[in-house]
């Protein structure tokens, strides 16, 4: 048990649509913004374990997370039913290289999400260090209705905390919402809506491209950006300009 440490649970809020904000006081190491944790309980004397992006600045000490509850999902549905006080466990390390100083040199940090895959950006945002070196950033939230956008005053305290140096837009699949984009990422990008909206463009010797969330919103952003955009998938020792964290 020496790699986990005990939570306890310091609020839950629910969301309509199943997704949900569980905040944890855990005392564990130190993590780097953008990268995750593993979330467990035990049951029937089983440890189910599950990874989880923090959504916190790691300078927080209260740990945040933005869940989906899946109705026959084996723990998402635990962590959804626990309440106030209730304890878990949670490593003790963080994982992951979704972080910024995985980022090559580029102008322009664009941050595309879907669902509950903005969390690491909302961290690397928050805490703000490191990001002198953009002179852009972009943070697209992709869902499929409105009302799953639960981070929307987050986002918008953050592009007024970044003077215009952030610029922020929803993409809504499902729904015409004023100021939001109706559509798919990758049907946005190839018809160049996207872009004209944000007001800057994908162009790949200016622009790194972070992805995370849905594995087929990841493949269909990548896809197009590799065929219309010239861009590279980034690797360790390898110099690109994607990079993406899938969720499952
Ligand atoms: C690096 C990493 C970070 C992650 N961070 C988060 C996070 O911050 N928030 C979060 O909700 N999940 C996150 N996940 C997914 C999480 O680890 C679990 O897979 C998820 O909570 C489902 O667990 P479960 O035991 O309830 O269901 P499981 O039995 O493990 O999964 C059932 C099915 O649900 C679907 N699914 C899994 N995750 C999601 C999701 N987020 N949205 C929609 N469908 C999903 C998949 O089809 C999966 O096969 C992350 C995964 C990885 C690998």
């Amino acid at each position: 048990m020496d790699n986990w440490v005990i939570g306890k649970v310091v609020n839950i809020e629910k969301y309509s649509n199943k997704l949900f904000k569980i905040f944890i006081k855990a005392y564990i190491n130190n993590f780097i913004s953008g990268q995750f944790t593993k979330i467990a309980i035990i049951k029937k004397k089983k440890i189910i374990q599950r990874a989880y992006s923090f959504v916190n600045a790691s300078n927080n000490l209260i740990l945040e997370f933005y869940i989906l509850f899946i109705s026959h999902g084996k723990l998402s549905r635990e962590l959804f039913n626990l309440k106030i006080n209730s304890k878990l466990l949670i490593s003790r390390k963080s994982f992951g290289f979704f972080i910024l100083k995985e980022i090559p040199y580029c102008e322009i940090l664009w941050m595309f999400s879907s669902g509950t895959g903005v969390g690491p950006y909302l961290s690397i945002l928050r805490e703000n260090k490191n990001l002198e070196r953009f002179k852009n950033l972009v943070l697209i939230h992709s869902n499929k209705f409105i009302k799953n956008c639960n981070y929307n005053s987050v986002i918008k305290n953050l592009r007024d905390n970044y003077y215009g140096k952030l610029r922020v837009l929803n993409i809504i699949s499902q729904e015409n919402i004023y100021g939001a984009l109706k559509g798919r990422i990758n049907n946005l990008i190839y018809n160049g809506i996207l872009e004209k909206t944000i007001g800057l463009g994908l162009d790949y010797r200016k622009s790194h491209v972070m992805i995370c969330g849905n594995p087929l919103m990841i493949k269909s952003t990548k896809e197009i950006l590799i065929k219309l955009r010239n861009m590279k998938k980034h690797l360790h020792y390898i110099k690109g300009n994607i990079t993406f964290e899938r969720y499952w």
